[in-house]
């Protein structure tokens, strides 16, 4: 298992893997990984001959009052998970390898990216957009593996490869979790021994929300009412945002009549955390 720094030597490895007729999968990743990871990392190892997993802190998903500086960073500890679990390639650049000077092409997106996180962190998505297609381009991958803990990211990385006619399939994983329903996130690093209890109410909300949809519940305020109200029980959490909105489109709906997707954001203290789940996941 190599680690790469530059571009060009991640270009000149996948070269010789396609001469040789070999599939490449892509996990993106900032790093600090954890089983969330390492189950993208599985799947990607299952359906490709080699697996490329980038490493990468990508300053431009940032607004200036976020979490650059503090956000975790491991990767000696990444090294030995991605190879644990059958990565080939880690790349791993500095922000100026991705970004030189005078860089000046973005990648926008408008609908999808205005609902949800979109509204609270108004550049998130465009940096997003823009560092996975230069990760596309870099790697040129058969396939690119997301994990559904970040459900409008898949969504809007899904419609970034329809729009601009990406050669790749793009595949959706499953949310991992702590054994007591935590999602599993690099961001549980920042919370305290009290904010960890506190946070278990993102995923609490997240099986009662489930149980209602379960049992026939099809009005969306009815649903969102109660995981609302479990949340608010809680006197550390402070709510940013729980919807559910159509799975493709990201906007609200109030009856489920279609695919749907509820999510939620919610600060734990000043730990900023989402969860979620998708109608279509839920088994009868
Ligand atoms: P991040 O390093 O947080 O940008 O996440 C990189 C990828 O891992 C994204 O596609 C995430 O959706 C995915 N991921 C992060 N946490 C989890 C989790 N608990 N379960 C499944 N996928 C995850």
């Amino acid at each position: 298992m190599k680690i790469a720094k530059t571009i060009e030597e991640v270009r000149l490895q996948v070269k010789e893997w396609r001469a040789q007729g070999l599939t490449v999968g892509l996990v993106p990743t900032m790093g600090y990984l954890h089983e969330g990871h390492a189950s993208l990392i599985d799947a990607s190892h299952r359906d490709n001959d080699r697996t490329v997993v980038s490493d990468f802190v990508n300053p431009m998903q940032f607004s200036p009052s976020e979490d650059l500086e503090s956000y975790p960073r491991d990767i000696e500890h990444d090294a030995q998970l991605v190879e644990a679990h059958g990565g080939d390639l880690i790349f791993h650049p500095e922000p100026e390898e991705m970004y030189h000077k005078g860089f000046s092409s973005f990648v926008d997106m408008t609908v999808l990216t205005e609902e949800l996180c979109g509204l609270s962190r108004p550049i998130h998505f465009r940096g997003v957009c823009t560092v996975v297609s230069k990760l596309f381009n870099i790697v040129q991958p058969d396939r690119a593996y997301f994990g559904k803990k970040d459900a409008q990211q898949l969504a809007v990385i899904r419609h970034m490869v329809d729009d601009l006619n990406m050669n790749l399939e793009i595949i959706g994983c499953p949310i991992v979790r702590e054994a007591d329903g935590l999602a599993k996130s690099s961001r549980n690093t920042y919370l305290n021994d009290a904010e960890r209890k506190a946070a278990l109410v993102l995923s609490q909300a997240v099986f009662l929300g489930m149980d209602m949809v379960r049992q026939g519940e099809k009005n969306c305020d009815v649903i969102l009412n109660q995981m609302k109200a479990h949340i608010q029980s809680e006197p550390l959490a402070k709510m940013d945002y729980v919807k559910i909105v159509d799975c493709e489109t990201m906007q609200q709906i109030s009856v489920l009549d279609r695919p749907a997707l509820c999510a939620m954001a919610v600060y734990i203290g000043k730990t900023r955390l989402i969860d979620n789940f998708f109608t279509e996941d839920i088994e009868k």
